[in-house]
């Protein structure tokens, strides 16, 4: 591990002010993630910048009747506030399929969403990684690639988004909140992480002088048919091989609205619109759901060891939109696949 400076921020001001005038600083709230890649020397930051001292850690109701959750307020506290377990149980459901008790504690909400990928190659530093050092090819292409990508990949990069968190947000359509030097913006949560391209070594849009102060969900929970799957190699503490946030909004035996996003498959949370349209006004159905998947999954390519998963998210998508509409989510308690 290298040497680096630490200092906390004072406020949010003084926080971006200080990420602006030093290029190799980070924030560092829980960090669950950035301590490892900092061990693995994967992340070299010259000085870390402590936030978790600032005043992020509320969760308030928006005047649109949704909730706006600070930055810094943990996973865990998120999981089982009354408010998300009522109205937004998707969300915590998949939140707590994901790490440890222990990590859940320490995690906060936005670093949850600019955790970095698993993948192998990436955290070995004597393979060439294009995240890690763009231009220096891709291990994972020809590597072991059971855990990477089967949609929106480019050759430059394969790897796909760990959180769990991300998916459910990603289907509540979440929005996350900003602030910089030029002031503060709102980024619809479809548009925050990125695919790689050619530019695999940048995860999100979030710019190096921005900080997330907060994420704010829209009215409507989908509370009372959901489902977060998630199927992954042993029942906890795994990344997900494949995960579904499923929610639908059912009127009269008709589906009015719906909801699919997948974990595990790329490299941010994956929606396909048009997957879900196919489904609106239908009954909800076997052949309906199925139908959606092929839709979501039609340009699904895998690799030598994942080829896999495209089938077993097929499977996926049908059974949790199963769940959702027979209104039996997926427990994260006992972890049976029902
Ligand atoms: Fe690096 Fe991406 Fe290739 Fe993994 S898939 S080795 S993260 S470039």
């Amino acid at each position: 591990m290298n040497d680096f400076d630490y200092v906390k921020a004072r406020d949010v001001n003084d926080a971006v002010s200080q990420i602006t005038k030093h290029l190799a600083a980070r924030f560092i709230a829980g960090g669950t993630n950035l301590i490892d890649l900092m061990k693995e020397n994967v992340e070299r930051p010259t000085r870390l910048i402590d936030i978790t001292g600032l005043p992020l850690k509320e969760i308030e109701e928006t005047q649109a009747g949704g909730l706006r959750i600070g930055a810094l307020v943990p996973n865990s506290d998120l999981a089982y506030d009354e408010r998300i377990t009522t109205h937004y149980p998707l969300l915590s459901s998949a939140i707590l399929a994901g790490a440890s008790a222990q990590l859940r504690n320490m995690a906060s909400t936005g670093g949850n969403l600019l955790q970095r990928t698993r993948c192998l190659y990436f955290y070995d530093i004597t393979t060439p990684c294009n995240k890690r050092e763009p231009g220096s090819g891709c291990g994972a292409l020809d590597g072991f690639n059971r855990l990477n990508a089967i949609l929106g990949w480019s050759k430059s990069c394969i790897a796909v988004h760990p959180s769990d968190m991300s998916v459910a947000l990603a289907a509540l359509e979440a929005t996350v909140h900003v602030v910089g030097p030029r002031g503060g913006r709102a980024i619809p949560f479809a548009d925050f992480h990125r695919l790689p391209g050619d530019t695999p070594e940048i995860d999100t849009n979030l710019a190096h002088d921005e900080i997330i102060t907060a994420i704010e969900l829209p009215a409507e929970g989908f509370s009372r048919n959901y489902s977060y799957l998630k199927i992954r190699d042993r029942l906890s503490y795994a990344f997900a091989l494949v995960s579904v946030a499923a929610a639908l909004r059912i009127e009269a035996g008709a589906i009015k609205d719906a909801r699919v996003a997948l974990g595990g498959v790329a490299h941010k949370p994956w929606r396909v619109p048009e997957a879900e349209q196919t489904l609106e006004g239908r009954q909800p159905s076997r052949t309906a759901f199925g139908e959606a998947a092929d839709v979501i999954l039609q340009d699904a390519m895998g690799f030598a060891h994942n080829s896999f998963k495209i089938e077993l998210a097929r499977r996926a998508i049908v059974r949790a939109l199963e769940q959702a509409a027979a209104g039996t989510p997926q427990s994260q308690s006992s972890k049976k696949i029902v």
